[in-house]
């Protein structure tokens, strides 16, 4: 099925690849106890092909679903909602409550149960940039997300092939709440680029993003050392002086962290063990953008050298991502702490967000945008010879 949908994606006229689908992996890494279904105000929803009318609470126990309110959906292996016009709100214990649209199927796994939504892919994007451009402003920025994100979506189709679905909803894939916050212009955009895709050389490129750059985009090899594609090299942003994604809300930062939370992320990672105390870090090599390669951390009488795009991740993971937004900085090792100086957030491949409204804002088009964050690219309808300029 997930060979089938990426094949009809490659070559089927846009018409037709307009209306696929994808199913996405609900509340994916979060326990789902208990799971509340109320349909929407203006939603026509049915749960085993009967109307749904106030809400119902589903559980789990010994591979069954149960359900008090409902006879119909009481000890099946799973059950099926069709949610369509305002579409059906899901919550429960631990969960943030969202609105979600399409084929859901509710399936139980032990005690747990296991969501899934098949969606129209074009439906899945007006979800997933509404979210990704919700700080963005120019349509021209909208519409390069909506393009960058589609293609994403189809070069990540696989990804979770082993639990049964194309993309999860978290970042991972792209982050996917659902439909309770849709912003007109996001859903204008994907409109507007219905079927759009970024080919190189005629296949889909993996359409990587970020938030800002801080002036300079990195090559994927130099975060990801096992990756090379050759559009996604380091890109300059803009004049120097004053790039692209300067209006980035806190475009520059300075953050500290002190060793013992350092301690705790890189433990937590598997770089130091139990007891082993830092005494110090320092940057070993830069990339083509100013971004340091390594960091060595002497701790323990040893001196551990971890990528900077692992170090990011671990302290990302274990501080909260704003413990340090991005990965292009300076760094000064202190007593017991490092100082960080930093521009940009996020991990600086592909597609500048904040330079995309920059440029947007300098009258460049959405497709000149992805050409120059994704260089060697062009912008195609799926199915057709380039697009027309
Ligand atoms: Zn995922
Ligand atoms: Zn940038």
């Amino acid at each position: 099925m997930l060979r089938t949908l990426l094949i009809l994606f490659l070559l089927l006229p846009a018409a037709a690849s307009a209306q696929d689908r994808v199913s996405v992996g609900i509340y994916h890494g979060r326990p789902v106890t208990r799971l509340t279904l109320s349909p929407h105000a203006s939603g026509q929803v049915t749960a085993e092909r009967a109307l749904l009318r106030g809400k119902v609470a589903l559980t789990a126990s010994g591979g069954l679903v149960r359900c008090k309110e409902r006879k119909a959906l009481d000890g099946r292996k799973s059950v099926n909602l069709s949610a369509y016009g305002g579409g059906v709100w899901l919550s429960g214990p631990g969960l943030p409550r969202r609105l979600h649209k399409g084929d859901i199927t509710i399936t139980a796994r032990g005690n747990r149960l296991r969501v899934t939504a098949m969606v129209p892919i074009e439906i899945y994007l007006q979800g997933v940039v509404s979210y990704e451009a919700r700080d963005l402003s120019r349509p021209e920025a909208f519409k390069a997300q909506a393009v960058a994100a589609r293609t994403y979506a189809l070069s990540k189709a696989q990804s979770h092939s082993r639990e049964g679905f194309n993309l999860c909803d978290t970042p991972h894939c792209q982050f996917y709440a659902g439909f309770a916050d849709i912003n007109p212009v996001a859903a204008r955009a994907v409109m507007q680029t219905a079927g759009e895709i970024i080919t190189y050389k005629g296949k889909t490129i993996s359409a990587f993003y970020h938030s800002a750059c801080g002036g300079f985009t990195e090559g994927i090899s130099a975060v990801w050392p096992y990756e090379d594609k050759p559009y996604l090299k380091a890109v300059q942003d803009g004049p120097a002086a004053r790039p692209y994604c300067s209006p980035a809300t806190g475009f520059r930062w300075k953050k500290k962290i002190t060793f013992s939370s350092l301690e705790r992320a890189l433990k937590r990672g598997g770089w130091l063990k139990d007891g082993e105390k830092i005494s110090s870090v320092a940057v070993r090599g830069h990339g083509k953008s100013g971004r340091p390669l390594k960091l060595a951390v002497r701790a323990g009488g040893r001196v551990v050298e971890v990528s900077t795009s692992e170090f990011y991740h671990a302290v990302g993971r274990t501080l909260g991502w704003t413990a340090m937004p991005g990965n292009l900085f300076e760094l000064y090792s202190g007593k017991d702490y490092i100082m960080l100086d930093g521009k940009g957030a996020g991990h600086g491949v592909g597609m500048c967000q904040w330079g995309a409204e920059g440029m947007a804002r300098k009258g460049f088009k959405y497709w000149e945008i992805l050409e120059h964050y994704y260089p060697g690219t062009r912008v195609e309808k799926m199915g057709k010879a380039g697009k027309e300029k």
